[in-house]
Parts: structure tokens; sequence; C-alpha cells
């Protein structure tokens, strides 16, 4: 496979060209540097360069995926309840279904599930694991064109380097009436952790001069706005779309803040999951239900 190297930033959603900077650092991974563009369009915050198949299997070694979902416990309940007002469906592909936290679930309510994963290992085991689902590789999933119910994607998009050419080509496997229904992080959208956030990373690269050195495993920061136009433009109808907040990324538990630092960063998430509740476009998480127009 040949790939070309772009040097202009195209947005990954609305395929703008003119980008500016941001408050993140660079980070430094596989011996290159990763910058933070702004789309001057629709605000979406992406990595250039987009990482290449090399960088995309570095970042994701088979210890990515972490152990396995364990037995059913209701975690997907809200999303289910919400998609009966909807309609009545059969089959259920999770695209890119990791442990097999939704499978289970899904399976438990009755679903006909399929779950697609890159790593062939992780497949196999969870094969193993969940004799009463399918699993398919991405590759051997593209292979078939079989058609689905409900696409479900969980903290997926923000993984993908070409997400809107995904999201497209998932379009053409929904069922006449299938619907789409996604979750994740819109970690560009207004909440007080991600301005406290944005303040610290603009300190550490415009007055330390500073690199970060995580993975950028997140290729796109998105906000409410763009991430909703983005199924919009390619031809979906909004049936539910909404923002909720949780910690993450700052602590979740005032036990594990171990300095003075962490407990203010703890104070700060926990006043804004507070505020979230409150105003609706506040938030740093997505669930999203749509169908085609
Ligand atoms: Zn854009």
């Amino acid at each position: 496979m040949s790939l070309t190297v772009s040097n202009t930033p195209i947005c990954l959603f609305c395929d703008n060209t003119q980008t500016h900077s941001t408050p993140f650092e660079d980070t430094v991974f596989n011996n290159k540097t990763f910058e933070y563009v702004q789309c001057t369009n629709c605000d979406l915050i992406f990595v250039q360069p987009l990482p290449t198949m090399d960088d995309i299997t570095k970042m994701y070694p088979v210890e990515y995926q972490g152990a396995l979902a364990g037995n059913a416990y209701g975690a997907y309940d809200f999303l289910f309840d919400r998609i009966k007002t909807i309609g009545t469906y059969k089959t259920i592909l999770d695209y890119g279904c990791g442990g097999g936290r939704f499978v289970v679930e899904a399976v438990e309510k009755g679903f006909e599930v399929t779950g697609t994963e890159y790593n062939p290992d992780l497949v196999a085991n969870l094969t193993k694991t969940f004799p009463k689902a399918t699993f398919l590789t991405i590759d051997d999933f593209y292979k078939s064109d079989k058609k689905y119910d409900i696409i479900f994607l969980s903290n997926v998009l923000e993984h993908l380097t070409n997400p809107k050419e995904i999201m497209l080509k998932l379009k053409e496997r929904l069922s006449e009436n299938g619907i789409f229904a996604l979750e994740g992080p819109i970690e560009n959208n207004f909440n007080l952790t991600q301005i406290t956030r944005k303040i610290m990373f603009w300190v550490r690269k415009n007055i330390f001069n500073k690199k970060a050195s995580h993975v950028p495993t997140h290729i796109l920061y998105s906000n409410r706005k763009n991430q909703e136009e983005l199924f919009k433009n390619i031809g979906l109808e909004t049936l539910y779309f909404n923002i909720e907040e949780s910690n993450w990324p700052f602590p979740s538990n005032y036990k594990d803040c171990d300095t003075m630092m962490k407990k203010v960063m703890y104070f700060i998430a926990t006043f804004s999951v507070k505020m979230s509740k409150v105003f609706s476009f506040w938030g740093n998480n997505f669930t999203y239900i749509g169908k085609k127009k």
C-alpha cells in the first residue's frame, strides 16, 4: 500500500484547508512531532501530520485493549430504552467493539450482535469468550455487504484519521430503516475542565516552551456543534443528541488525589459536572442517535 502524505492540513470533519494553532502542546511520539491544529471553519482540533500506519500500529499494541468485559449489568439500559422509543430492531453492529462491553449488554437484550475490531488476536479472544455474538476483523467486515438495523460506535470516532469516510461507508451498511447510535468524548466542548486544561497547556506551551510526550491516540477533539454537523453533512437526521460530563481526564475520586494540584483538579471537575446538569450545552461526552434522511 502506498501512502500519499499531504502537508496541507485538511479538516477531518468539513474538508476546510485553513487552520490555526491551539493551546495544546505538540507531542512527540515514534520520533515525530505531532501538532494540534484547529479548523477555522468548524473549530475541530486535530493532529498534524496524521499518524501513518506505522504510527498507528505502535499506538495500539495488543495490550492496549486490556481485559475483556465481564457479565452484562445494565450499563446501556438507558440507550436501549431510548432506542425502543424509536423502533423495533433485530441486528446490531458494534464497530470497534473493544473488550465487548456493549456486546454483552446487547446480547442480553436479545439482539443479534456482530462486533468488529482491527486486531485479529483480539477478535479470536472475543469469539472464544462470547460465543453468543459474532466477531469479525475490520478487514473481513468490509469484505461482506451484510446490513444492520443498528450501527453502534463507542469511543471510536476520535481515534480515526478518516472519520467522515468511515461514517459514509458504515451508512451503506445500515438496513432500510436502520439507525446509528454513537457515544464518545467531545474534548473541545465547553466546560470548566476544558477551559482549565487549555490554560494549563497554553502556559506550558507558550511560557515554558514545553512539548508533551503522550501517544496521540485521540486524533481529533470535537465539540457539540461540529460533532452533530458531521452527522448532518453525511446525510443523517438527528433523533437524539445529548451532552453529559464526567470528571475525566481530571480525577474522579478525591481519595486518589495525592497532591494539591490533583485536589484542585478534582474540585474543578466535580463543580463542572454539576454545572453540566444545569446547562445542556455544557459537558465532555455525547450520545447520538440518527437515521438516514
Ligand atoms: Zn472543519
